[in-house]
């Protein structure tokens, strides 16, 4: 992966290799930091880069920042504003992922929240997909269980958070999947290791409520609104048990990196049919239009860089 050529770091844009951080840092130490995940897509007619509802996850990122105990001045609208700066001295034309970052800075040992230093850093790097197999992956169920909201809210996208994650993903993938669902203390389907999860039953698309312990993805409810709008589907939020993804007639994930990942296959037990079903196919498409600014009555969800 190639690196970016500048960050935004200390309060200004700098050179990329000077956006450096000490090994003391204590959000090195204890992931005491929040981040968020944007993408950027490159509409090549228009030779515009948009930007995908930079005030939804900025504001995500701040509530984050919050529950860390975090002080900042920046709103959602100046941390788009810096973002859309970078990218403009990146010089970026094609499709990219930002990852802006809020973290305890001091370097110091102390295991604590409060009086610590905050610093934000955002850079941004060329990206493609993230799921190889995004039309027809192939999931486990993680024997791992998602951490819940008493020990390490997974509402908040804190770095702490993601060892969970990278656990689950890890052992997913050396067993030879794509990805891994992973339930919560309770049992029920909760998300993937980086991504929401959607099934389709009777007719119904069905989504774990955001007091699920899952990452409220802005994908998530695009996908929901998207879903009711523009394909006149019911959508529903409520509890999954893990065997209802076994007999469901659509499975697929939702998420910046992942965008729509479509899920043929769970624990080697086809779903549906076994292969990716209409309505995921139908949202891929009207999620790739909407992404690029094609979609005239989305255009409000994207934010242009040039
Ligand atoms: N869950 C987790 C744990 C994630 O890390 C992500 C990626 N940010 C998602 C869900 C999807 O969220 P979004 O659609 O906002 O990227």
């Amino acid at each position: 992966m190639a690196l970016p050529k500048f960050a935004y770091f200390k309060g200004e844009i700098v050179p990329y290799s000077e956006a450096k951080v000490g090994v003391l840092t204590h959000a090195l130490n204890y992931g005491t930091a929040a981040f968020a995940g944007l993408r950027g897509y490159w509409n090549a007619d228009e030779k515009q880069l948009f930007i995908f509802r930079p005030h939804e996850h900025f504001k995500r990122l701040l509530n984050s920042a919050k529950i860390l105990c975090m002080q900042t001045d920046h709103t959602t609208e100046s941390l788009t504003e810096i973002t859309k700066e970078l990218i403009r001295k990146e010089a970026y034309r094609e499709d990219i992922y930002i990852r802006p970052l809020m973290y305890k800075a001091d370097e110091k040992i102390g295991v604590k929240l409060h009086g610590l230093k905050d610093e934000l850093s955002i850079v941004a790097i060329p990206f493609g997909l993230y799921v190889a197999n995004d039309t027809n992956a192939h999931v486990t169920v993680s024997s791992w269980r998602r951490v819940d909201d008493t020990a390490i809210p997974a509402r908040g996208k804190i770095a702490g958070a993601y060892a969970n994650s990278a656990l689950i993903k890890t052992d997913a993938e050396r067993a030879g999947f794509d990805e891994a669902l992973v339930l919560t203390g309770e049992g029920h389907v909760s998300e993937g290791s980086a991504m929401n999860l959607f099934m389709l039953r009777d007719g119904v698309l069905v989504t774990p409520p955001v007091t699920e312990n899952i990452l409220e993805g802005i994908t998530r409810r695009s996908v929901l609104e998207l879903t009711s709008r523009e394909l006149g589907v019911p959508v529903e939020e409520r509890l999954i048990d893990r065997t209802e993804v076994y007999i469901c007639d659509e499975l697929f994930m939702t998420g910046t990196a992942a965008q729509i990942t479509a899920v043929t296959r769970v624990d080697y037990r086809p779903v549906g049919s076994g292969v990716m079903g209409p309505i995921a196919a139908r949202l891929r498409e009207l999620f790739n239009d909407v992404v690029r600014g094609k979609a005239p009555a989305y255009r409000d969800w994207v934010e242009p860089v040039y």
